[in-house]
């Protein structure tokens, strides 16, 4: 992973923990990981961001898929015990009509129970689309899982795409959204960035993330990211339909626009 990022410019990178549309997950393999730390270090990398699966809901109906996906959150972190230090951010979860406060009150109880073992990792909540019954659509639900949690531990990873499908126009107000996270959640848990462009218009609720500069955000919305003092140094993670060349690219393109 580390040598396949340098490869293509990249001084971070995110990885799924585990089968990203399952819950399958590779062995272990301290060497490995000890190789990649130490690769880590020789090119400067800055934190990583590993990615939950996308099937891990911690807010699902029936009790035995949730605390299935409690579980799953729990090892998940575990496994960063051996790449130490670095960021592991998820989405918090669809409550599939319990409702909001019941959905909180469960990611919370699922995350207090993994951020017990104090593995030296940060876990980040991902800002969504809030499509469906997707919690983390607003910044307010992002913080009622911080304080029911209580702990300083958590962070928060902004998704371009998803911010903008929710309702927050960083297209012509990037400052004024950003104003507004730092109101409800604080800026100082502000930990990363997911880089997307959108397929569909502001405010559409639809998830679907489109290349640099295709979308509905457009290249001045990146420039002001790439250069706004709050955004600009943290760790950046591209998650556009590309393949390694594309991803190559789009990180030169992203480079050229800083000033
Ligand atoms: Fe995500
Ligand atoms: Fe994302
Ligand atoms: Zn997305």
């Amino acid at each position: 992973m580390v040598e396949t990022a340098r490869s293509i410019g990249a001084n971070t990178f995110a990885f799924f923990t585990r089968n990203p549309r399952g819950s399958r997950a590779k062995p272990e393999d301290p060497a490995d990981s000890a190789l990649a730390v130490a690769a880590l270090r020789e090119y400067g990398f800055g934190c990583l961001v590993a990615h939950g699966s996308y099937t891990m809901n911690l807010c699902t109906k029936e009790a035995e898929a949730r605390a299935f996906a409690a579980s799953v959150l729990e090892e998940d972190l575990r496994r960063m015990r051996l790449l130490p230090g670095n960021f592991y951010n998820f989405h918090p979860g669809s409550h599939v009509g319990q409702g909001l406060e019941a959905g909180v009150e469960q990611i919370a109880a699922a995350l207090k129970k993994a951020l017990s073992h104090g593995y030296p990792v940060t876990v980040l909540l991902e800002a969504m689309a809030g499509k469906g019954s997707e919690i983390g659509g607003r910044f307010e639900e992002l913080k009622m899982i911080m304080d029911a949690v209580g702990s300083d531990a958590l962070g928060v990873c902004l998704d371009t795409c998803h911010i903008y499908d929710a309702g927050y126009d960083i297209v012509n107000d990037l400052d004024g959204v950003l104003r507004e996270f730092d109101a409800v959640v604080g800026l100082k848990r502000l930990k990363a960035l997911h880089l997307n462009d959108s397929k569909n218009p502001f405010a559409s609720h639809k998830d679907r993330h489109e290349c640099i500069g295709k979308g509905s955000l457009g290249l001045a919305t990146f420039q002001a990211i790439m250069n706004h003092s709050a955004l600009k140094d943290k760790p950046m993670i591209l998650e556009t339909p590309n393949e390694l060349p594309g991803y190559a690219a789009e990180i030169s393109l992203l480079r050229s626009l800083e000033f």
